[in-house]
């Protein structure tokens, strides 16, 4: 079977299994070799590709338990996230932490660390998982908690499937009072505005500036800096809405900022949908906002990964440390602004701690831009990455799909630790993505 990422680059020839139980994964481990774990395919690389076998856990798709007190829910890591919030969203809780689409699956988001819009604040995923069962190259499964097992439980944190497959895990949600987010926007005129306007919402829940990169020169990094809060019932009330207080899914499209463009991405559209999209969004200052349209904008758009063409698209995302960060972060949107590569979806946020030891988060900053394939694109991408490694940053592996080596190993201080976690388990070789094999993990 050909399988990509969401970049749909690269692609690769190779087998795949589907798992439709846990207790199917046992034999599979024991017996095979060269296999990762997929889940929904959203990683944008290579990561969720096994070098000879792809087991696809989408059919391990059970809620097991869940306790009202405590807000823990077990589920089997196939089961996506929309699910979840489609059966507690109407019950009054929401999980403790979301990416920017709800197209993943559980294992995804723990294999990843994923991090939201309140990793400044809250963490990321990671943070709030209880426990977790992991089958691992021998076939046994192990229970991994922080007191059982713990470092193979936070080595499974961002471990990107490469510890063993995750059959099931408890996570604790958080109690909501609405399905709605109270929205504010700021207009930051350049990047420092934005890295202040940021700053200075560090108490918020959620915060996270969407750029313009291609505006250059004096307004270079002008963004608009989205703050959110849960919603309260009273604040539902004021806004006098005849929607409802809980609703899982949106019907609420209304006041959705962001409807993207059929037309081929040249310089010019991108610019235009960039004016467009700046003024529309500097209009509302304040404003009830849906939890689909404000954390999953872009699941509206059907297979807008196919938006990019043929050869498909790099998602590039560095994170680096606060100190000399607007110098960093000025040059490398100045290297994109000028290369005239369209990018209509650079995203900046701020970070606080990783989980695990492979997990992307560092205190800092992170920047996440789209570029589409072209020839000349990696030679850009490789300069770029020079930039985040001597500011002391690292590249977010599941966006991840042409980094080298050398970029990879300057990033990930604790990389020793995760291999020799792997050596003690006989995952080498035997857990094995495109990505791994590209890395040397
Ligand atoms: C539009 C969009 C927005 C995004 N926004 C964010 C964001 O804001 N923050 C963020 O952190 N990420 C973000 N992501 C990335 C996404 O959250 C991760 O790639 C996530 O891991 C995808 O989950 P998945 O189920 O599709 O996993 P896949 O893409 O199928 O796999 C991803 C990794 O998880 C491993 N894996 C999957 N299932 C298991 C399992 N059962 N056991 C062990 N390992 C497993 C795979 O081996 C692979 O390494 C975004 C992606 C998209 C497409």
């Amino acid at each position: 079977m050909r399988l990509d990422g969401w970049g749909r680059f690269p692609t690769h020839e190779g087998r795949t299994v589907a798992v439709a139980a846990p207790r199917e994964l046992g034999p599979l481990l024991r017996d095979g070799a060269g296999l990762v774990a997929r889940g929904n395919g959203r990683a944008y690389g290579d990561a969720a590709m096994g070098e000879a076998l792809t087991v696809l856990g989408r059919g391990l798709n059970r809620m097991t338990a869940f306790d009202p007190v405590s807000g823990n829910l077990t589920v089997e890591a196939g089961v996506l996230l929309s699910e979840i919030l489609d059966v507690f969203v109407p019950r009054g809780f929401f999980p403790p932490v979301v990416p920017g689409t709800k197209l993943v699956t559980v294992g995804g988001m723990i294999a990843s660390d994923i991090h939201g819009k309140n990793h400044h604040r809250d963490g990321g995923f990671g943070a709030y998982l209880q426990s977790l069962d992991l089958v691992l190259p021998s076939g046994e499964t192990v229970h991994c908690s922080r007191e059982e097992n713990a470092e193979l439980f936070f080595a499974t944190i961002g471990g990107m499937g490469l510890t063993g497959i995750i059959a099931q895990a408890t996570m604790t949600l958080r109690p909501i009072e609405t399905a709605w987010i109270d929205q504010r926007t700021i207009i930051a005129p350049d990047l420092g505005a934005a890295l202040q306007a940021l700053d200075d919402s560090n108490d918020a829940t959620y915060s996270v500036a969407w750029i313009d990169c291609i505006a250059g020169g004096a307004a270079l990094g002008r963004s608009l800096v989205y703050v959110g809060e849960h919603a309260t019932r009273e604040q539902f009330a004021a806004a006098q809405s005849q929607r409802g207080v809980l609703a899982p899914a949106a019907r609420a499209r209304l006041g959705v900022p962001l409807e993207l463009p059929s037309w081929t991405l040249n310089r010019a559209s991108v610019m235009a949908f960039n004016e467009v999209y700046f003024r529309a969004g500097s209009r509302k200052e304040q404003a009830l906002v849906h939890f689909n349209p404000y954390f999953f904008p872009l699941d509206g758009v059907d297979q807008w990964n196919r938006i990019y063409g043929r050869r498909g698209f790099l998602q590039h995302q560095c994170v680096v440390p606060p100190d000399n960060a607007h110098a960093v972060l000025s040059e490398i949107l100045d290297r994109f602004s000028r290369s005239g590569k369209a990018s209509f979806l650079a995203v900046l946020k701020k970070l606080g701690n990783g989980t695990g030891p492979l997990s992307f988060p560092i205190p800092g900053y992170t920047l996440a831009l789209d570029v589409r394939v072209t020839d000349e694109i990696f030679t850009l991408l490789d300069e770029i990455d020079a930039i985040v490694v001597r500011a002391g940053g690292r590249l977010y592996l599941t966006k991840d799909a042409r980094q080298s080596r050398q970029t990879f190993e300057a990033g990930y201080s604790r990389l020793g630790e995760f291999r020799q976690m792997r050596r003690s388990i006989g995952a080498e070789g035997r857990l094995q993505s495109r990505l791994s094999s590209r890395l040397g993990i």
